[in-house]
């Protein structure tokens, strides 16, 4: 755990903004607090980064002692029992699977795998997809609350929590900061961003989102406050072979990169809400992910086509 970077920007009134900046997640995380009392807010802030943590040492399916890891290590043998906060995100996510269809799937796991992102991406063959697809499907993932275990109906199933798990990471610091009376904040973890209250001094906070082209370019310039936005986009984790764009966001039905959009934008109460459905919305394409969105009440959202044309839920909500 290092800090890479810690200021206290000024700004104005009897208010400060403590910024703090971690590597977390494998990922840049960033705390604003808006409180006068500088000691708080540094306080404040180490216990949301040590939530962060804890969150992370028990979803991440790259580290083999967290539950995750156990999870998939044997949930096909026998049915696995997980702690009541895992048990609660994974029924979470299979509520969202079921929503959308199936866009979104935690259990795309043995798919990931086969794209290896992680060592620069390759193509895999049609049979190494479909030999993977076949270990894929939250119908086959079964919960029994009763007990709280978890069972892989299918041999080399896997969980993947990187649509939902920095959503929920950042939802959970946000508790933190409330718990240790923080109510002006953000926690911004890569793209996936929660806002309490509004900046002091003002109504709202100014949140920008990139263009998915050009990164030095915004696409929105947004009003918002007590709210999470998070954008899924082809240009997070991609690799190219000659013109061809392969990136991260997987249709569980092709198992292919989904080519319809290039970045889904979404506003949601709950950041893990909002992180798994910017990846729904975004598999689904611009036509059924604008529909699916629009179901959703209290969720407003911003997809980029593949053409580059935005299309708004409702353009009248966001406040530009
Ligand atoms: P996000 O950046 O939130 O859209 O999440 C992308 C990550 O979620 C990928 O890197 C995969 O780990 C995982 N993922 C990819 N496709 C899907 C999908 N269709 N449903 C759920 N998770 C997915
Ligand atoms: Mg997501």
């Amino acid at each position: 755990m290092t800090t890479i970077m810690a200021t206290f920007i000024a700004c104005g009134g009897k208010y400060d903004v403590h910024h703090e900046t971690r590597l977390l997640l494998g990922t840049v995380i960033e705390i604003t607090i808006g409180h006068p009392d500088e000691g708080l807010a540094r306080e404040a802030a180490a216990k949301a980064f040590a939530e962060i943590e804890r969150v992370d040492a028990l979803l991440s399916g790259h580290n083999p002692g967290s539950e995750i890891g156990t999870l998939n290590a044997e949930g096909a043998s026998e049915p696995t029992a997980v702690s009541a906060e895992v048990f609660a995100l994974l029924e979470r996510a299979a509520r969202i699977a079921s929503l959308s269809g199936g866009a979104f799937d935690v259990t795309i796991g043995p798919v990931m795998d086969q794209w290896k992102f992680d060592e620069g991406g390759r193509v895999p063959s049609d049979a190494e997809i479909t030999a993977a697809l076949a270990a894929v499907g939250t119908g086959k993932l079964q919960l029994d609350p009763a007990r709280g275990s978890v069972h892989f109906l299918s041999p080399g199933m896997k969980i993947d929590l990187g649509a939902i798990g920095k959503g929920y990471a950042v939802d959970r610091a946000v508790q933190v900061l409330r718990d240790a009376g923080i109510k002006s904040a953000i926690v911004d973890a890569g793209g996936d961003l929660r806002l309490l209250g509004s900046r002091p001094g003002k109504d709202f906070w100014r949140i920008g989102v990139r263009h998915p082209r050009e990164a030095s370019r915004l696409l929105l310039n947004l009003e918002l406050v007590d709210t999470a936005i998070v954008t899924s986009g082809d240009y997070e984790r991609f690799f190219m072979d000659g013109d061809a764009r392969y990136h991260h966001l997987i249709d569980p039905r092709t198992g292919y990169p989904a080519a319809r959009c290039q970045s889904v934008t979404v506003i949601a109460p709950e950041t893990a809400d909002a992180d798994a459905y910017a990846t729904a919305a975004f598999v689904l394409g611009p036509v059924e992910g604008l529909g699916f969105l629009r179901d959703l009440p209290g969720v407003e959202g911003v997809i980029v086509d593949a053409a580059g044309q935005l299309l708004w839920t409702d353009r009248e909500k966001l406040r530009q």
